[in-house]
C-alpha cells in the first residue's frame, strides 16, 4: 500500500513538473520575444491562427511568417497587427484578418511561374504575400491615396514584382491579362464579368459576393474553357466593392 502511495506520489510531481515546463516559453522563444517582439507576435500568429485552422501550403505558412504586417498598418496599430481580426486602414477601409489573408491564398494553388491580379490593393498586404510566391503581382486600388501608399510600401520594402494602379477594379487590368488567378479582396454584389474575361483557362478566382456591410459568400470560381464553375466556401465580411464614375 504504501509503495503505491509513493509510485503516485511521484507521478504527481512528474506531471506537475511536465505542465509548468510546457506553460514555459523556451529559452530560444524568450530570446526571439526580446529581440524581436514582431517576429515573435509574427510566429505566434502563424501557429495558432493560422495552422491551427488548417492552412498546410508550406510556402504560404513561409510567406506569412515573413512579412511584416505591422509595417501595413497604421503606426497606431502595430501591436495589433498580429491579432485575429481586420484592421482599419484609413479611408474606410480594412486589411484583412490574417487567416482570411492565407485562406484566400492557399486556395489559388498558385506556382512560382504564376501572374496574378489582386483587386483592392488597400494596404498592399496581401500582394506583398502574393509576392514572395508568384513571379508578378499586379494590383488595383479604387482609392488613388492607398494606391500610392501601398507602392510607396511595397516598393521600400522591395516587392519590384508587384506593379499598382488606381482604377476601377470591377474592369481588371486588361493590359497584362489573362491572369492564372485572381483574388478581390472587396464584397462584390456579383462576379464582374470582366474579371471572368481575364482569367486563363483552368484558372481560379476568389471572391467574396453578397451585399455590403452584410454576411458574405466566399467563393471560388474554376474556368475551364466555355464552363465557369463556383463553389461556396465560407461566410465572410469584407469592405463593399465599389464602382468608379
Ligand atoms: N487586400 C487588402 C485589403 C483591402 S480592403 C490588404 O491586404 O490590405 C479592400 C480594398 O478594395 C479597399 O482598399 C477598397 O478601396 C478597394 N476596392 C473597393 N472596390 C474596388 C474596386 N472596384 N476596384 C479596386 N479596388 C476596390
Amino acid at each position: 500500500m504504501e509503495r503505491t502511495n509513493i509510485i503516485f506520489g511521484c507521478l504527481v510531481v512528474i506531471f506537475t513538473i511536465l505542465i509548468l515546463l510546457g506553460g514555459e516559453e523556451s529559452s530560444a522563444q524568450k530570446s526571439v520575444m526580446q529581440d524581436n517582439p514582431y517576429q515573435y507576435m509574427r510566429d505566434k500568429m502563424v501557429s495558432t491562427q493560422i495552422k491551427a485552422r488548417g492552412i498546410r501550403n508550406r510556402e504560404v505558412l513561409d510567406a506569412m511568417i515573413k512579412v511584416q504586417r505591422h509595417l501595413f498598418v497604421p503606426d497606431h496599430y502595430r501591436k495589433s497587427a498580429y491579432s485575429d481580426y481586420p484592421l482599419p486602414i484609413g479611408h474606410g477601409q480594412t486589411i484583412s484578418q490574417p487567416y482570411i489573408v492565407a485562406y484566400m491564398t492557399e486556395i489559388l494553388n498558385l506556382e512560382s511561374d504564376h501572374r496574378v491580379l489582386e483587386i483592392g490593393t488597400g494596404s498592399g498586404y496581401q500582394a506583398a504575400i502574393l509576392a514572395e510566391l508568384i513571379k508578378e503581382v499586379y494590383t488595383v486600388e479604387i482609392i488613388p491615396e492607398l494606391e500610392k501608399a501601398a507602392k510607396n510600401r511595397l516598393m521600400e520594402l522591395g516587392y519590384d514584382n508587384v506593379k499598382t494602379r488606381s482604377s476601377d477594379g470591377y474592369l481588371g487590368w486588361k493590359e497584362y491579362a489573362p491572369y492564372d488567378a485572381i483574388v478581390v479582396t472587396a464584397a462584390a454584389g456579383y462576379i464582374p464579368p470582366p474579371l471572368i474575361d481575364q482569367l486563363k483557362d483552368k484558372g481560379r478566382m476568389i471572391i467574396p459576393v453578397g451585399s455590403p456591410f452584410n454576411v458574405q459568400t466566399l467563393m471560388l470560381v474554376e474556368k475551364k474553357g466555355e464552363d465557369i464553375s463556383t463553389r461556396s466556401l465560407m461566410s465572410v465580411r469584407f469592405v463593399p466593392f465599389r464602382r468608379g464614375e
